[in-house]
């Protein structure tokens, strides 16, 4: 069994709550401890539970509140090898472990995969999970998508992916140039059109069931992410997709594969 359930996506904050039927992690603490003890409570889960917390990347929408967990409970924090020696001095007292990047490493009854994701930070990752013949992917903070993840997320039956921005909204939308550049740019943020293409290139023809995550509240709308991508996959006549949206600042629809 395996489920996902993100508590917020987008700049505003982002924490999934990934479990099995014995293991709960956290992917990313990027919220008020606050909230993120609220949500786990509304999804009968208690931050004191987590078994870990693994780090995408070190921005502050996903690391906000690790200093305060980490002083409230005795958690390890999983984070990329690259990174360990150049994050700031909070995160040296933190209970930190580390994983590997682009290879497989095991957390209880889990096996985790890490891949390298073109980003604007030091450096940034997407994880695969697999339990029992299930896939579950997280793929969020990216600019492009490299053949490295396509050859990652091969087979999923669960991903949340970022469809961050509709482009014209980006283009015409009231951001400085320099931001514009940034969030359209290889190491900044997928568009809708982006996320339509992978999930397109990683369908398999079995139901596959996809969260579009991390959404720019000035760029995007939930139903414009949905109508952009729901259009492109009839169009390329795909309809095993169980498509919903991630939204900021809430719970989303828990995705269980069973
Ligand atoms: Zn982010
Ligand atoms: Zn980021």
């Amino acid at each position: 069994m395996l489920r996902i359930a993100s508590l917020s996506s987008g700049s505003c904050g982002n924490a999934i709550l990934l479990s099995t039927s014995r293991t709960n992690i956290l992917i990313d603490a990027g919220l008020p401890i606050s909230y993120i003890d609220k949500s786990l409570r509304k999804l009968d889960k208690r931050l004191d539970q987590m078994d870990a917390i693994l780090i995408t990347h070190e921005h502050s929408d996903h690391v906000s509140s690790l200093e305060m967990i980490s002083k409230k409970i005795d958690i390890p924090i999983y984070v990329n090898f690259e990174v360990i020696d150049r994050l700031p001095k909070k995160f040296k007292e933190m209970n930190l472990r580390v994983f590997p990047e682009n290879d497989y490493f095991r957390l209880a009854d889990l096996d985790i995969y890490s891949v390298s994701t073109s980003h604007d930070s030091m450096s940034s990752v997407g994880f695969c999970f697999y339990n029992n013949d299930h896939k579950a992917a997280i793929i969020t903070d990216l600019g492009i998508v490299s053949d490295l993840v396509i050859s990652a997320l091969i087979g999923y039956d669960a991903m949340l992916i970022e469809s961050n921005h509709d482009l014209e909204m980006l283009q015409k939308g009231g951001y400085p140039p320099f931001l514009k550049k940034r969030v359209q740019g290889a190491r900044g943020h997928l568009s809708n059109d982006d996320a339509a293409e992978a999930i397109i290139a990683l369908t398999t023809g079995r139901e596959q069931k996809v969260l579009l995550g991390h959404l720019s509240q000035e760029n995007n709308t939930p139903s414009k992410a949905l109508d952009t991508v729901a259009s492109r996959l009839k169009r390329s006549k795909i309809d095993s997709i169980d498509l919903k949206v991630a939204p900021r600042r809430e719970i989303s629809s828990v995705i269980s594969l069973s």
